[in-house]
Order: C-alpha cells, then structure tokens, then sequence
C-alpha cells in the first residue's frame, strides 16, 4: 500500500503530526511503533487494583500556550490538578521549588518577602568567574541550600557531581520570594480525566490513520511505498550510530501498592539527600482517583538501555549536533521529539513542535 506519510514512534509528537495529517490533509498515515502500545514516554494504564499508573515516569500536563491547550482538549476533559511537590530534607518536608515558605520552614523563621531578600544576601558565596554547577548554586543560594537541595540529587541525577557539570546544567536556581508553594505556575493545568493513553487513542481514532505496534521501522521499511516519513526514535539510530552512541540517563522504576488510602502528604516527594531514589509519586494524588489502596513509584537514575533523559553537557551536545548536521541533508525526512532531535521537551513543548512542524508540511 501507499501512504503519503510514514512517522516512525506512537508517541505525543508522532501522534500529534499524525493527527494533523489525517484531520487537516485528508491523507493516509502509518504510524510504525516498536513498542507494543502507544502514547511513548506518556503511557498510563489500570493496574491489578484498578489504579491508574504512568508506565514511564510521572507527567503532569501545564501550559501558557492557549493554542496547545485548546488542541488538547479536543480529546479530553481535565482533571484540574495544581502541582506540588515537597522535599524531604533534614526529616522534614519542605515546599520545593524554593520559596518564602521554604526558607522560613527549613530555618524555623517568619521573614517577610522584603527580609527573604537580605537572608539570601547573607548566604551567597562570591565567585569571581562562573564555570560549573556548582559555582550557580553557591553563587545564588549558598553551602546550605546547594547541600541540601542540589548536591546529592544532582550526584543521583546525573551520576556527575555538579562541580564536574557545566554551569548549563543548573543555569539559574528559582528562588520565589512569594509564598505560591505550585511547582508550575502556568496558566493551564492537569491531567486528562481519562489518562494520556485514552486521550492518544482518540487522537488516533481517525480513518485515515494506520498504527503498526510491535515494530522496528528498520525490518519494515524498505517494504513501504512513502513519499514522507517523520521520525522520532533516536537520531544515532537512524544514522546506525555511525558518530558513536548519544548519552542518556536512564531511570529504574520501583511500584508498589500499599495498603492505605495515603501514602505521602503531596503527589510527588523529592528526596535530595536520603535513598537512592530521587522522587516518590502517589499517582491518585495526581489523577483524583478514589481507591482504598495506593500505588507509588520510586524512581532510581541510573545508566542503562532505555533513553529517558538527554545528557546535558557539552561533549554529548556536540555530538548530538553532528547528527542533526546529517540530518538536515536527508530529503524527505523529518525529525521531531525528544530523542530524533535529542532535546528535553515538556509534552505541551512537543505539541508546539509537531504543530509548527506541521503549518511546513502544509505549505
Ligand atoms: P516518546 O514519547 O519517547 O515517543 C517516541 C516513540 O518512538 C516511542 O514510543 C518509541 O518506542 C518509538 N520508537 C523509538 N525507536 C523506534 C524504532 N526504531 N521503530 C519504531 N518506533 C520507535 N513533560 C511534561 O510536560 N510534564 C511532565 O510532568 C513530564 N514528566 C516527565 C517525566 C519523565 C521521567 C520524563 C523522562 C519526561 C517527562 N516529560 C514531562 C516529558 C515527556 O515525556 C515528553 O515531552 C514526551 O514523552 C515526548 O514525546 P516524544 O513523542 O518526543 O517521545
């Protein structure tokens, strides 16, 4: 059979392009998708007592972007959810991302927001020329806050100490002198009612659109007649790893069901100090579902197979651009997502992507 378009990965950005196509072009679509589901890093699914659980990591969708945020909501109704997320230092939760409430917690004082100020002042280390991650931190927080909060999750993190990072890493540490204790602010937030999977298979259901699950693009291809294809697998793939293999950091998931109704005070808990593990979530925090159990996820960074998070310091940023330099000589694809174009995106990041990229294709 022929099809105008062929995208290589079912997951937001190879779902969304395929959408536009088939609803705004009328044109055929197969989707190829070597795992056996669809929706990629933003899987969810019932587990054996009947809790919805995020297969790949905890997501939580937030957005400034009314055009993103109105397209979405085409295939869902929200769950509103607000975000937040306590740090679990010194044997006491604290509010992270930094804020008025932190410090006056962590430090068991009562400043105002014009006292925060001074207090962070007194802390901040002078260092002449700034190179690492660690010189952003001290520089804007100090010893305290960077032990506290950044060192070790960052050591956990990325298995680098962040002396040894480049100061891209940690560019700028938020420090809210207010008291909003949300970890996103943006104007549009939750999760769809019905979790992200349901909310891809709708986007799916569509006529003209064709998924292959259980497949490598590589064993099928050649035998497909395409005028287009757009791929979001990983681009050293593509090109057989012929510059060597990109850097990724993996995560190591641990589930468990518990047999209470709450876990833990708040969705999601950041461990920056103690364990192994650097976030527990309690997903029914995050989708509102009621159910007399609860199950948590554990998540240990660590190196290994499956890529979740692009490595971000120089030496694999160099060579990601040596990939994408290749990939702008080849005719007839296109590269989308987080690991075609190797580059972090949140999920309303790559629906703007896939929508921009398709108004090109339209033109
Ligand atoms: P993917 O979802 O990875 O889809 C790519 C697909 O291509 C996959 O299904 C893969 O199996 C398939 N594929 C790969 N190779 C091949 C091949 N050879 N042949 C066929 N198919 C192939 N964003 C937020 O906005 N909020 C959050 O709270 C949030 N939390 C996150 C938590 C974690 C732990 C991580 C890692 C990311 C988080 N994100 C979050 C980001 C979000 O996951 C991404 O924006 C989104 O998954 C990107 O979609 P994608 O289509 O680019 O990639």
């Amino acid at each position: 059979m022929k099809y105008k378009y062929v995208i290589v990965g079912a997951g937001l950005a190879g779902i969304t392009i395929a959408e536009r196509i088939a609803t705004q072009l009328h044109e055929q679509v197969l989707i190829i998708e070597k795992r056996d589901h669809i929706a990629g890093n933003i899987y969810d699914e019932y587990n054996e007592d009947g809790i919805l659980v995020q297969m790949y990591g905890p997501h939580t969708f937030h957005t400034n972007d009314k055009e993103v945020f109105d397209f979405v909501c085409q295939y869902c109704d929200w769950h509103e959810y607000q975000h937040r997320v306590l740090s679990y230092v010194n044997g006491n939760f604290v509010p992270m991302p930094i804020s008025l409430e932190t410090i006056n917690q962590l430090y068991n004082m009562n400043l105002s927001e014009d006292e925060m100020d001074a207090f962070i002042e007194s802390r901040k280390v002078k260092i002449e020329e700034i190179k690492t991650s660690e010189d952003v931190v001290l520089s804007q927080g100090g010893h305290d806050i960077y032990e506290k909060f950044f060192k070790y999750f960052t050591i956990k993190q990325w298995g680098v100490d962040p002396s040894q990072l480049d100061k891209s890493v940690i560019s700028r540490i938020p420090f809210r002198k207010n008291r909003d204790t949300r970890y996103f602010t943006d104007k549009y937030q939750g999760n769809p009612k019905g979790g992200f999977t349901e909310m891809c298979r709708k986007m799916l259901n569509h006529p003209e659109i064709h998924v292959l699950l259980n497949t490598d693009y590589k064993d099928v291809i050649d035998g497909i007649d395409y005028d287009t294809m757009v791929y979001t697998g990983p681009i050293d793939y593509y090109f057989d790893y012929k510059f060597g293999r990109l850097k990724y950091r993996s995560i190591k998931f641990i589930f468990e069901t518990h047999n209470c109704e709450s876990y833990q005070p708040v969705a999601s808990t950041r461990w920056p100090m103690d364990y192994d593990y650097t976030r527990i979530t309690e997903f029914k925090k995050m989708t509102g579902q009621k159910n007399e159990k609860t199950t948590i996820l554990k998540e240990i960074p660590c190196d290994g197979d499956e890529p979740f998070y692009t490595f971000p310091t120089v030496e694999w940023k160099e060579l990601a651009e040596k990939y994408r330099s290749e990939a702008s000589k080849e005719k007839n694809v296109i590269f989308l997502g987080r690991l075609a174009e190797y580059k972090y995106y949140d999920m309303d990041d790559v629906i703007r992507r896939a929508l921009d990229v398709f108004e090109e294709i339209r033109k």
